[in-house]
Order: C-alpha cells, then structure tokens, then sequence
C-alpha cells in the first residue's frame, strides 16, 4: 500500500507515473529489456529523450531561444556551473538570499567572482520574499541576477518575479512545473528532478541560446553548457532512467490538462491547508509572512517540541509520511509537490484537526 509522502526531496511520485515505470521495467515496448538496459544513442532512448525535451517546451512555453538539457549531479552542480560558465573576467554576480539554497548558490558564486546581495530576508529569519520595491536595483553590468523561486526549507515563494536588468536565473528545483511563469523574463531556470520531475541526481537546465557563448576556455568539458547544449545532452552517457521516469511525469502532466490544470489543483491543496492552519486559533502557527507563503512547502509548528514529535509519529502511523521539519529549522514541514493528491492533503488537515482535539 503507497503512503501519502509528505517529503520535501526526493519526494512522492504520482502513482500512476510509479505503475507505469513498473509495467515496463524489464521490457520496454516488447524489445525484451527495460530502458536502464538501452543504448543512450539507439531509437528508443533518442525517442524517450525527445518526448521529455518536448514535454517541457510545451508545458512551460519555452522558445526557440532556449536550449532544454538534462545535466548530472542535482541542482548543487548547478550552484558551480552557473558562476564557472557565466561570470564575467573580475565581474560579480547579484543574489537575493532567501534562504540556505541560495547562500549555498553563493558560497560557489563567490569562488568565480564577486557575489552582490541586493535583497535579504536573513534578518528576519527568511519568514519572506522581500518586496521588489525594496531591492538594490539591478544593475546592467552584472553577470546574472539570482534567485530561488521556493524556498523548500523555510517554506517561502515568490508569487511573481522581478523584472530585472542583468540577465536572471531562477533555482526552481521546488516549484518547477507547480504554477505557470513567463519563462521570457529568464535567462536561465534549472531545477534537481527530485521534487517536482522524477528521480534524483538529475537537473533540468534551461537555458537562453545567447548566454553559451559567453563560457571561458578554462572550464572542463563536462562542466561546459555548451557540451550539454551542442550535443544533446548525449556527450557523454547521460542518466537516462531518470530521464525516462522524467519523460513519464510530463507525459502526467500534460494528460491532466497542463500547467493550469496543475497549478489549480495546487492552489487548492495549499489552501486546504493553510486554512487549517489559520483556523486553528494559533494550536498551528505558520512562521511565514502570509504573502509570502509557499504553495509547495507548507511549514508549521505547535505548541511544543514534544507534541511536533507526536505529530509525526502518529501521522506516520496514520499513513502519512515524511512531515518533519528541516534539521536546520525544527517544526513541521508538508510538502505537497504536484504528485501529493488532493485527498492526501484532506488526509492531513483531517488528521490535524483531530490531533489538535486529543492534544489541544
Ligand atoms: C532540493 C533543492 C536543491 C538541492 O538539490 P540537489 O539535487 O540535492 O542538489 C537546491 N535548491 C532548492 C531550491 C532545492 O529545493
């Protein structure tokens, strides 16, 4: 029996993506071996690669002037490549730091060049996205600006984005595929798999055409966009279950009726949840600014440690997995990624408004 999983990363699969995965993992379409056993460079696999680029294009409404590639080693990979491909000779790159994964994006930012914070919620312990008025105005000589549209660990999201002058990247890894955006306004968006997209390990990069170019000749082949975006994500062998099981949750996505479809039943999920919080005269207290709140990680605490810790225990005995906070912040943390079904988040909201009862 599947559990309602709550995990923040790697995180609950839609079921129906799971079946499918397993009714063909030993033979693919009657060849009589499963994908993990296929050629990177034969038909199939160039079929599976070509229905999972395909699937992103059209569920974000990416252009031609993008390329969509599959990179290696997650969204922290990411954090090095950026700064190693796009940071001018002696330039600096902005950031707004909303939380550890941007900091962590920094911290490897600041070993290529300068790193300019021009907007911060650290003092007020990352409860929220700082409002665009109140940002130190990006300016066109940056190499790129920074952002990280969710922030998976303190349970924060942008509801728009800035319109900034320098080009911007956006860490999407939690909320990728959650809710439609303008991807024009990007120059680039990557996200790990492991929330919204498929299996960890692998990041989804993409990236605006004009930026390659600008990749110095010292930077290893296989840390070069250009080596991902000149051959297909095929110059070396790339990981291609995860691909496949990618290819799969975007085929999901598009047959439930695409990134609206999604968002709506996103939104409410997230407000199911929300209102329980908020109707629980203060029994649950979520630290973020309401305008601030995430509608893919929702955070929360009670009244005490100990009864956090009996929250979790009998949720799990409950059927329901995975909602303890981050190590790093405490409380209790539900994420409730695309896959999380709606009658899961009912699950929940009645399981805490029970709990509150018995404990209140
Ligand atoms: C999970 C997460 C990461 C880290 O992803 P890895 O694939 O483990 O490197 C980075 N940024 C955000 C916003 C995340 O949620």
């Amino acid at each position: 029996m599947r559990v309602v999983n709550f995990s923040a990363g790697p995180a609950m699969l839609p079921t129906v993506v799971m079946e499918r995965a397993q009714a063909e993992f030993c033979d693919y379409k009657g060849t009589g071996c499963g994908v993990m056993e296929h050629s990177h460079r034969g038909p199939l696999f160039d079929e599976i690669l070509a229905r999972a680029i395909g699937n992103v294009r059209e569920i974000l409404g990416v252009s031609d002037a993008y390329d969509v590639v599959f990179i290696q080693g997650g969204a922290s990979m990411q954090f090095a490549m950026i700064p190693m491909n796009f940071m001018k000779p002696g330039g600096y790159a902005e950031f707004a730091d909303t939380g550890t994964w941007s900091s962590k994006a920094m911290k490897e930012a600041k070993l290529f060049g300068e790193v300019k914070v021009i907007a911060s919620s650290k003092e007020d312990k990352y409860k929220y996205i700082p409002a665009f008025d109140t940002w130190q105005p990006s300016t066109a000589e940056a190499s790129y600006l920074h952002i990280t549209s969710n922030n998976t660990i303190y349970g924060t999201q942008y509801r728009d984005f800035p319109t900034a002058n320098s080009p911007m990247i956006a860490d999407m890894s939690s909320d990728i595929m959650s809710r439609r955006f303008d991807m024009n306004k990007f120059a680039m968006v990557y996200a790990g798999a492991q929330k919204n997209l498929g299996p960890s390990g692998l990041a989804l990069c993409i990236i605006r055409k004009d930026l390659i170019a600008r990749t110095p000749a010292n930077v290893p082949t296989m840390l070069r966009y250009e080596t991902y975006t000149a051959n297909n994500s095929l110059y070396n062998t790339p990981p291609t279950y995860g691909i496949y099981m990618l290819a799969l949750v975007t085929d999901w996505i598009r047959e439930i009726g695409g990134i609206d479809a999604i968002e709506k039943i996103n939104d409410a999920k997230a407000a199911a949840l929300y209102s329980a919080i908020d109707a629980s005269e203060g029994y649950y207290n979520c630290p973020v600014r309401p305008d601030s709140r995430s509608r893919m990680n929702v955070v929360f605490r009670l009244p005490n440690e100990e009864l956090e810790a009996k929250f979790v225990k009998e949720a799990k005995a409950a059927g329901m997995i995975g909602l303890k906070g981050h190590r790093s912040v405490g409380g209790i943390r539900a994420s409730i990624y695309n896959a999380v079904p709606m009658e899961g988040v009912e699950k929940l909201v009645n399981f805490m408004n029970d709990f509150k009862k018995a404990n209140g």
